[in-house]
């Protein structure tokens, strides 16, 4: 998330710098095979679209149409496949959001890569091999201690993970509930594949799923978490959970991904600030992987505090602009965490979650199980609160066709608000000209939009009328 903020920062015009522990990341981790809607969006807005595409392009080619239908990503909910043959892909959620819809398979490492690139282009150094290890708010500046020596900033965001030390340094409390799992996820040479069964099979000692790609095993053991997350994680880890839990004695030869391990610690920050100090991403919440929300969730804390704290940083903005970060984002991450605990409940091994899986499965073989599922997990249906009463304010802005033959999403690229004036007589381009980017068009509904440049809809209207537009831009622009 470090990455994505930083660029985000530099778009807003703010002096950043990324501080990373890693000399380099780690090849081919497995963790985000994929995106979900609104991150794959917020990849359009800033132009890395065609990048992304051509990620899912490669990945589709590597997989098969596993997870797709029309083409389309669906995911899973404990592990039981969304069909996409039974979505109503015709909803009007679902079919407001398909122009970024083939840059989905976009895989974690790959994604962080395409970051690296863009934040390079935008002149934001990152010094590697640089661990923070002290920091000191002293209200109006931050000191920051590193393993390599210390360094002033204005402001300081922790993007460093789950095991956050900006989070534990600040004194932030991460309540939530406590592990009781262990899960691996690697990609392996196997002997005698034919010994395990492809997809996800149940036994009375946990759940393994073998695919979609030759070699990808996925593990889960109920009984404990990890005794020590930080030790690297063998083969014989990964065969000895598979061979417990599958009943067989399967023969893993090599790995060859860097395997994940992972539990069901769930927690959410207690506050997204303290004074000059901010989180985003894992370190502001944890939660197990099912469902595939945790990069996106982070994708979206950044994308909301980039804009943010650079209006801050910059004097366009008071630091009261910052309180909203934490009102925004903490109901949808509070959400996730939910919806990974849920998946828990389901996948367990005991007869009463085995019961309630049997009516989850039966729910999730209907159209409208399904699209419920799909539309949650893809993350179309998110939405912030926000003063108004138009249906799209608070949502992420939907596909907007132009009549110059452009969408909405090709005038993002350079962060920034927008106002989409389709007025007969440029109403609301007059009202909003010199203080946010206007993007005119041919008189169409709906007539007006302000977005945000994390993609949320500010003020929207469907008429002339531009009631409300005022009020929008005082509040967010100033
Ligand atoms: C097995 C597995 C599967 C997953 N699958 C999915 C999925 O399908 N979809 C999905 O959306 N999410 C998934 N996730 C979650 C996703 O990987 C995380 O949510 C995401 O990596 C969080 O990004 P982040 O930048 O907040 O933290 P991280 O990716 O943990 O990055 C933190 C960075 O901070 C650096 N750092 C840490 N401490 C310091 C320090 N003191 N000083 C300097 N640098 C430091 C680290 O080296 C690291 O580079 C999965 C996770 C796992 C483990």
């Amino acid at each position: 998330m470090g990455l994505l903020l930083a660029a985000e920062l530099a778009l807003a015009g703010a002096d950043v710098r990324v501080v990373e522990r890693l000399l380099a990341e780690p090849a081919n981790s497995m963790k985000a095979q994929g995106i979900n809607v609104p991150t794959a969006e917020a990849l359009d807005r800033r132009g890395l679209l065609p990048a992304a595409e051509k990620v899912h392009q490669e990945v589709l080619e590597r997989i098969g149409s596993y997870g797709t239908g029309e083409g389309r990503f669906t995911g899973h909910f404990a592990g039981m496949a969304l069909d996409p043959d039974l979505v109503d892909w015709a909803d009007p959620d679902l079919a407001a959001h398909t122009a970024a819809e083939g840059a989905r398979m976009v895989p974690q490492p790959q994604l962080e890569a395409l970051l690296a690139d863009h934040v390079a282009r935008l002149g934001v150094p990152v010094h590697r091999g640089v661990e923070v290890i002290a920091l000191d708010d002293t209200g109006d500046r931050v000191l920051v201690g590193t393993d390599t020596g210390s360094f002033e900033t204005g402001w300081l965001v922790g993007c460093d993970g789950g095991h956050s030390a900006v989070r534990r340094l600040a004194g932030i409390d991460f309540p939530g509930t406590d592990p009781e799992l262990t899960g691996y996820q690697a990609v392996a040479d196997i002997a005698d594949p034919e010994k395990l069964a492809d997809g996800w099979t149940w036994t009375p000692r946990g759940v393994y799923r073998y695919g979609p790609q030759p070699g990808r095993v996925a593990t889960v053991e109920f009984n404990s978490p990890p005794a020590d997350r930080s030790t690297p994680i063998t083969l014989d880890d990964v065969q000895a959970a598979l061979r417990r839990i599958s009943g067989t004695d399967v023969t893993l030869t090599a790995l060859r991904a860097t395997p994940t391990r992972w539990t069901d610690n769930t927690r959410q920050a207690a506050t997204y600030r303290k004074g000059r100090v901010l989180l985003a991403g894992d370190a502001a919440h944890v939660h197990p992987p099912f469902g595939g929300q945790g990069l996106n969730l982070g994708v979206g804390d950044a994308m909301n505090l980039g804009w943010k704290l650079g209006a801050v940083i910059a004097g366009r903005a008071p630091e009261g602009l910052l309180d909203s970060y934490d009102v925004e984002r903490r109901p949808l991450g509070a959400w996730v965490l939910d919806w990974t605990r849920a998946q828990i409940g389901v996948l367990r091994g005991d007869p009463k979650s085995g019961a309630l899986r049997e009516i989850v499965a039966d729910l999730l073989s209907t159209r409208d199980g399904t699209t419920y599922a799909v539309k949650k997990v893809s993350g179309v249906t998110q939405r912030i609160e926000l003063p108004g009463d138009h249906p799209l304010i608070g949502r992420y802005v939907p596909d907007v066709y132009l009549g110059d033959g452009s969408r909405l999403a090709d005038h993002a690229h350079g962060g920034g608000f927008l106002l989409l004036d389709r007025t007969s007589d440029g109403a609301f381009a007059r009202i909003g000209n010199g203080r946010v980017n206007v993007v005119t068009d041919a008189h169409e509904t709906p007539a007006g939009l302000l977005v945000r440049p994390d993609g949320v809809v500010a003020w929207a209207s469907d008429t002339d009328d531009a009631a409300g537009l005022e009020d929008a831009l005082q509040r967010w622009v100033g």
